[in-house]
């Protein structure tokens, strides 16, 4: 049964419509004990500023039952994989995802976007690439996909992949059979802009099913495989 949601937004987030509280108060109407608060980094043009990931301190631990994780969605600014929030915030965050938007960054070509994911995954800030369908973001699935094993990375399954049209569900497959082969971590997340969809990963539920992917490998699954992640990074950062 699904325990957690790791990919969140709210209102911080001028294109998402429901405060935190609103977030928690449906994670505990659908059963969950981890929630991670994630609005985009600063360089999307409705995104929070600096400000408010350096402030995010100030929120509870812990509400209602509910862990919460204090945390971003991070824009890949360029090839080499430069994030834009500086590294004594992120440190401080507990779950980091690294997107590519293109409002942010265009990317470039294949080989490009590997390689720039590839510097993400060495980055032990990140916690989990996000959305990693997406297009036009192409890349080659099978060695970045070796690199999250190697390095333990998070790769996510995002639900409101299934919604876009400029998402593939042919390149989702792809990744999802090669992360079967390399016993990589997963990510299922709703990538919620409105509290009603907190929770919300039946597509991304369905094609891991459909692919007979191990259960424990799948984060959302396991409250405490996610607080071991978080605390490891902790130990790491000192
Ligand atoms: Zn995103
Ligand atoms: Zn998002």
């Amino acid at each position: 049964m699904l325990k957690a949601d790791l990919h969140c937004h709210t209102l911080a987030s001028a294109h998402a419509y429901s405060t935190l509280l609103e977030l928690l108060t449906f994670a505990k109407r659908k059963g969950l004990s981890v929630l991670a608060m994630t609005d985009h980094g600063p360089a999307l043009p409705d995104s929070p500023q600096i400000w408010h990931f350096r402030n995010l301190r100030t929120l509870p631990e812990e509400y209602d039952g509910i862990r919460l994780l204090r945390g971003v969605e991070a824009n890949i600014m360029d090839e080499e994989g430069t994030l834009d929030l500086p590294d004594r915030i992120l440190s401080a965050l507990e779950w980091v995802i690294a997107s590519f938007h293109d409002d942010a960054y265009r990317g470039g070509d294949a080989a490009a976007n590997t390689k720039t994911w590839l510097n993400i995954i060495k980055n032990p800030h990140v916690d989990m690439l996000g959305h990693p369908d997406r297009l036009p973001f192409v890349f080659d699935h099978e060695t970045v996909i070796k690199a999250c094993r190697e390095y333990g990375k998070v790769l996510e399954i995002n639900n409101h992949s299934f919604r876009m049209t400029r998402g593939s569900v042919r390149d989702l497959e792809d990744i999802v059979r090669l992360c079967k082969k390399y016993d990589v971590l997963l990510g299922i997340n709703s990538d919620a802009h409105v509290c009603f969809d907190v929770g919300e990963v039946s597509d991304a539920e369905r094609l891991i099913n459909d692919f007979g992917y191990n259960k424990d490998l799948v984060i959302n699954y396991s409250p405490e495989m996610i607080l071991e992640l978080v605390s490891k990074k902790r130990g790491t950062d000192g």
